[in-house]
């Protein structure tokens, strides 16, 4: 039995289902999950020896690659001066003013300690500003396991929300009504049925969560004209897009100016961070400056703002996001291609340095019923085939993949042998 396979036995008797966090247990695709030991540039290293190139980049946040020196050493100079004050410290000033100066939809902005407490929070200031109950949030996009965000379609898009974990009750969800990605013409008819109730529009401006979806044209420009129209509040939830598509986010790289934001994973530098901010008059209506409660005992940690600040500073470099993208593209051309030269249907998608590779004669993949849709057997299959050989994909087909600039040539040359041959296994 490997270290691995030991350590998941043991984990098993006191943590759920021996993880911390549901996808890593390897539910979606059998098997039992890797246990790491470090990580650094491009690569993971699990307990038993073996080195994987990583595409998750701890869900998003090693943009830099793992255990970048600028960020490493940051921590350690900020850990020398305390862990936590619980009281204002300078680098929470620099962080505002840094986010405010990349993201300018952003005028003023809240750190939390994750992506659910900054949508959540999002979510709350929302209601509090409109004085309105309802939402509305797009099927396959998630927010975060807040209650009022666990919540998939009924039957039809105007019926009211389902929660879909125990737990959540069904009154609270009532408020929370979703619509396809991508399909205007449903968020129209909303709209124009309930649109006066409506607080918000949560949207993932690229969609993350349900492999990678990227928004239709004009999708993203109608949600702005709605919330307009109908004097509903648009939140683009950036805590996966926020400087992974562009600097500015998706924000910037598709230029539609939301009134809130939500941000994560990447201004943390892989400490635990969130934060939601947008336009001032809204943001002024946060405790306590206004009646809208939200507070939080780590919130601007030190240790985290001294991450966050080193990594934004990284990746504000010139070149960064070129390069990013560029072998983004290099490795989603390389799958297509070998995919194509193998007879394997694939569809990909790209935007920056976020991508998607669904197993479907699909030429696009524009939604979650399309998504679901897909050959996830195959996927299950790819993803261990790849794993035996060294590289490390999202367990579940319903994951965008990371690539971050420490990823060399040879690594995505290898990455595009390795899935060539399980490409032939496949078809085997
Ligand atoms: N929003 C989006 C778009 C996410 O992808 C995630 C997590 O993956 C969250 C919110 C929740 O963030 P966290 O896991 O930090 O609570």
């Amino acid at each position: 039995m490997s270290k691995s396979e030991q350590l998941f036995q043991q984990a098993q008797k006191t943590i759920p289902g021996g993880v911390n966090s549901p996808v890593r247990a390897f539910k979606s695709v059998g098997g039992t999950p890797v246990f790491i030991d470090s990580a650094n540039g491009a690569y993971l290293y699990d307990v038993d020896g073996k080195k994987y190139i990583d595409y998750i980049g701890s869900w998003g946040p090693m943009l830099l690659g793992h255990n970048h020196p600028a960020i490493r050493e940051a921590v350690i100079k900020a850990a020398e001066k305390g862990l936590s004050f619980g009281a204002p410290c300078p680098a929470e000033i620099t962080m505002a003013e840094t986010i405010c100066e990349l993201v300018p939809s952003m005028e003023m902005v809240r750190m939390v300690s994750s992506g659910t407490e900054a949508t959540m929070s999002a979510i709350r200031l929302a209601r509090g500003f409109t004085g309105r109950n309802s939402i509305l949030k797009f099927e396959g996009c998630y927010h975060g396991h807040a209650d009022s965000l666990l919540v998939k379609a009924g039957s039809g898009a105007l019926t009211l929300g389902v929660p879909n974990s125990p737990g959540v009750p069904a009154d609270f969800a009532k408020y929370t009504l979703t619509a396809e990605f991508n399909n205007l013409e449903q968020v129209k008819q909303i709209f124009a049925e309930q649109g006066a109730d409506l607080a918000c529009i949560i949207v993932e401006p690229v969609a993350g969560n349900m492999n990678c979806i990227p928004p239709a044209p004009g999708f993203l420009e109608g949600l702005r004209a709605l919330c307009d129209q109908y004097g509903a509040v648009l939140i683009f939830d950036e805590v996966m897009t926020g400087f992974r598509v562009a600097l500015g986010g998706a924000q910037a790289y598709y230029n539609i100016k939301p009134d809130l934001t939500t941000l994560g994973k990447i201004i943390g530098g892989g400490m635990p961070v969130g934060a939601f901010g947008g336009r001032r008059d809204i943001m002024q209506h946060i405790a306590p400056l206004g009646g809208v409660y939200q507070a939080g005992t780590l919130s601007g940690n030190p240790i985290a703002m001294a991450a966050g600040l080193a990594a934004l500073t990284e990746i504000r470099k010139p070149g960064v996001y070129d390069l990013l993208t560029a072998k983004t593209t290099q490795l989603i051309e390389g799958l297509a291609a070998v995919a194509k030269e193998v007879g394997i249907p694939l569809a990909t998608t790209q935007v920056g340095g976020m991508f998607g590779v669904f197993f479907s004669n699909e030429a696009q993949i524009t939604n979650y019923q399309q998504a679901t849709q897909c050959d996830i057997a195959a996927f299950k299959r790819f993803f261990h085939l790849m794993l035996e050989q060294g590289v490390y994909l999202a367990p579940s087909a319903y994951e965008a993949g990371f690539l971050s600039i420490a990823h060399s040539d040879e690594d995505l040359a290898y990455t595009i042998a390795a899935a060539k041959k399980a490409f032939i296994q496949l078809k085997a």
